[in-house]
Formats: C-alpha cells, sequence, structure tokens
C-alpha cells in the first residue's frame, strides 16, 4: 500500500509510521510519519508513547500548551450548554469577547470567523467598502493565508502562480525600505497590510521606521492600515498584542488575529477603529461558525490567562532564556519574545533529525530557516531541556 511519506523517511529504520487510512488524506501537506495520541503543556506523545518538547505549539496555536485544564473545563462546560445558534443572534460568551478584543485594541468593533486567512477576507472588504475599487500593499515575504483574497495578498510565487489570476492591484515593497513603502501608497490605495513580525516569511520583525512610514503614508492617502497579528499576536511576542510591544509603537486601523486566539481551537476576528464600525453593514459579510459559542468560550479563557502582565513578562524571560541559548550554540537568532528562528545549513534536515532522533518538534519555514514559536506557558526546564537536545543534534 503506498502512502504519502516524506522520502528521507521512508528509507530509515525509524519505528515512526503513517497510521492506517493516511492515504485518504489530500497531499497538500507534507506530514512526518508519526501520530500524535496527547499531550499535556509543551509535552506530546505519539502512538508509540513516546514523548516529545513541543517547540512548535501546533504552529503558533496552542499558547497555553496541550489540555490546559481551564480550557479543557471551559470547553467542557460550555459544551454541555449550548454550542452554536448563528448569528442572528446573541451569546453571552461572543458579546464577551467581541468587549474585552476591543476594549484591549481598537476600540471599535469585531468580526469573529474561524481561521486566519477569514480575518484578512474581511480587512480586505472593510478596507474596500472604506475605499471603493482601492487597491492593496503589501510587504515582500508576506503571509496572509490561502484563500483567493488573502492568497493575492501574499507575494509569493510558488503559492500564487498555479492559482493565477488572482485579485488584482496588490503592489510589493520591500520589508525594509520606509521611502520605498511610502512611494507606493497613492490615493488608489484601499489597505497597506502588515504583518509586525512576519511569521511565515522566517521570524522577521518590520522595523519600527517601516511600521511608522506605513502609518504616515496611510494617513497622507486615506488608506487603512491593517495589521496582521495571526501569528505574532495573543503574547506570542511578549506583549497582549505585537503592536503594543515598544519597539512597534504603531496603532493600525484594523487588526486581524487568529492562530493563539483559541489557543487551538479554531476562531479568528477582524477588529476595527471606532471609526470603522459602521463600514461593513448587513448582508456585506459573513461566517455560519463565525462567534460561535464554543469558540468564544475558550478565547475568553485564553485571555483570562495570557492578557496578563505577570504572565506576558514570564514569556518575555523565557523568551530572552532561549534566545541566548541559541546563541550559546553558536547560532544567529533573530525574533521577539517566544516568537524566534536561526539560520542553519539545511534546516528541514536539521528538523527532521530533532524530532525522529531527540523527540523534539520544531518547524523549517524555509531551506535555511528554523522556527521556534513554543507554547506560551513552556517552563525554563522544558526550555534548557530542549536546548541540551539541539546542542546534541548541532555537536554530533
Ligand atoms: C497562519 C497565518 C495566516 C492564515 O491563517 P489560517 O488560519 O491558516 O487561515 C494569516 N496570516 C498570518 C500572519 C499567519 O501566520
Amino acid at each position: 500500500m503506498s502512502r504519502q511519506r516524506s522520502p528521507e523517511t521512508s528509507t530509515s529504520e525509524r519505528s515512526a509510521r503513517a497510521p492506517a487510512g493516511a492515504e485518504w488524506l489530500l497531499p497538500t501537506y507534507r506530514r512526518f510519519d508519526i501520530e500524535f495520541v496527547r499531550g499535556a503543556g509543551a509535552l506530546l506523545w505519539d502512538a508509540d508513547g513516546n514523548e516529545y518538547i513541543d517547540l512548535l505549539a501546533g504552529i503558533a496555536t496552542t499558547q497555553l500548551g496541550h489540555a490546559h485544564p481551564l480550557l479543557v473545563a471551559t470547553l467542557r462546560a460550555q459544551g454541555e450548554r449550548l454550542w452554536h445558534v448563528s448569528n442572528f443572534f446573541y451569546t453571552e460568551p461572543m458579546v464577551r469577547l467581541a468587549e474585552r478584543l476591543a476594549r484591549r485594541s481598537l476600540g471599535g468593533g469585531v468580526f469573529f470567523c474561524n481561521s486566519g486567512a477569514e480575518a484578512i477576507e474581511c480587512a480586505l472588504k472593510l478596507a474596500r467598502r472604506a475605499r471603493p475599487g482601492g487597491d492593496f500593499v503589501v510587504l515582500e515575504g508576506a503571509f496572509h493565508g490561502r484563500t483567493f483574497g488573502a492568497l493575492s495578498v501574499t507575494p509569493q510565487p510558488a503559492k500564487q502562480e498555479p492559482f493565477a489570476p488572482l485579485v488584482p492591484g496588490v503592489r510589493v515593497a520591500p520589508r525594509d525600505d520606509p521611502e520605498a513603502l511610502r512611494a507606493l501608497v497613492d490615493e488608489r490605495c484601499a489597505a497597506v497590510l502588515v504583518e509586525p513580525v512576519q511569521g511565515e516569511a522566517g521570524v522577521h520583525p518590520i522595523a519600527s521606521e517601516v511600521l511608522a512610514a506605513a502609518r504616515a503614508a496611510c494617513d497622507e492617502q486615506g488608506a487603512l492600515l491593517v495589521f496582521d497579528e495571526v501569528q505574532c499576536g495573543i503574547g506570542r511576542t511578549g506583549s497582549l498584542f505585537a503592536y503594543h510591544h515598544e519597539e512597534v509603537a504603531v496603532e493600525p486601523d484594523v487588526l486581524c488575529l487568529a492562530k493563539g486566539l483559541g489557543g487551538g481551537f479554531p476562531i479568528g476576528a477582524c477588529i476595527t477603529r471606532p471609526a470603522l464600525r459602521e463600514a461593513l453593514q448587513p448582508g456585506d459579510h459573513g461566517s455560519t461558525f463565525g462567534g460561535n459559542a464554543l469558540a468564544c468560550a475558550v478565547a475568553n479563557a485564553v485571555l483570562d490567562v495570557v492578557d496578563d502582565v505577570a504572565f506576558l513578562r514570564g514569556v518575555r524571560d523565557r523568551g530572552e532564556r532561549l534566545r541566548a541559548g541559541l546563541a550559546s550554540l553558536g547560532l544567529a537568532v533573530r525574533g521577539r519574545g517566544l516568537m524566534l528562528a536561526f539560520e542553519i545549513e539545511d534546516a528541514p534536515a536539521l528538523v527532521e533529525r530533532a524530532l525522529y532522533e531527540q523527540r523534539l518538534v520544531l518547524n523549517a519555514t524555509g531551506p535555511t530557516t528554523v522556527r521556534l514559536v513554543p507554547p506560551l506557558v513552556i517552563s525554563e526546564q522544558q526550555l534548557d531541556e530542549a536546548l541540551a537536545r539541539l546542542a546534541r543534534l548541532l555537536g554530533g
């Protein structure tokens, strides 16, 4: 029986294997031959009982680690009460989450959806409402998602070209040139989209001068500044939102969230400034599952833990510990908080060896980049143990 598996692993003598039935999944991802069955905090166990340290967190989503007691209790309690009633009605978890997110960020309104790409779609439609027919400016290396609108503002030929034609009118600015960015934003521009810390590109914090230039250009031209914090939001960089960080200090008009917001439960949100609260009217946009009670209850519990000064200080402290540990291995580290990356020759090979030889879950965002986005609750001891395993890999 033929299975979708990576060529490297199929020739090795590892016990790892894909589960029976794996061939029924479309091969849109190159999966490792590991089936995880259980998790607790920053640890994972596979079907053979092997224990792993998780430095990926479901791609920066399980902020509180696996099976966090508060999230489990919240999901169970909400599950026994009410799941979903549609957006024709209100539920308490939905309204409470909207108020908390708006008060802690831009102060306007919140649209709920189920993923990052959908949060971006909402931002694009908002921008088109504010400037009919307007186009979009994005930064080189950006990743905003896989749906057609989000893909259209994701300037990566390998991802875009097979699916052309996309939404026209997207202009790409270099990610480190404030003047070039300013020059691209004109009176046709509906929105500038920026990840304050680019994630999929390999963890690149955008310089504050570039963010300030984007803000100034949007103000001059009447365009919206959209921050895509799908990956870098919800405590990931050591502040609740990346734009709260003192190294950013620029406020957007629209904020997109997903990934960490649900701690592993699917939810996305698009948040506006007060002036944009009425931009989308009934019938303009929607999402059947958006704002469902289960997702909103869990997201409220995530905020209960993450939106806390001591918790966020802990993220910064452990981020510094991880950064220092990586640096002491001779690696050039970049990133912020617990969103870090380093460059190394053949990153995919290192990630694979880390997984099978050291039971360390990492991710390569490109041929030479290894990304580390552990659960925000990972302990100092677990970080130190992960660094020791990495040291063994690099040494041997
Ligand atoms: C993951 C990601 C997205 C897309 O989110 P999905 O939930 O996969 O649709 C968008 N923007 C950024 C910055 C991301 O990291």
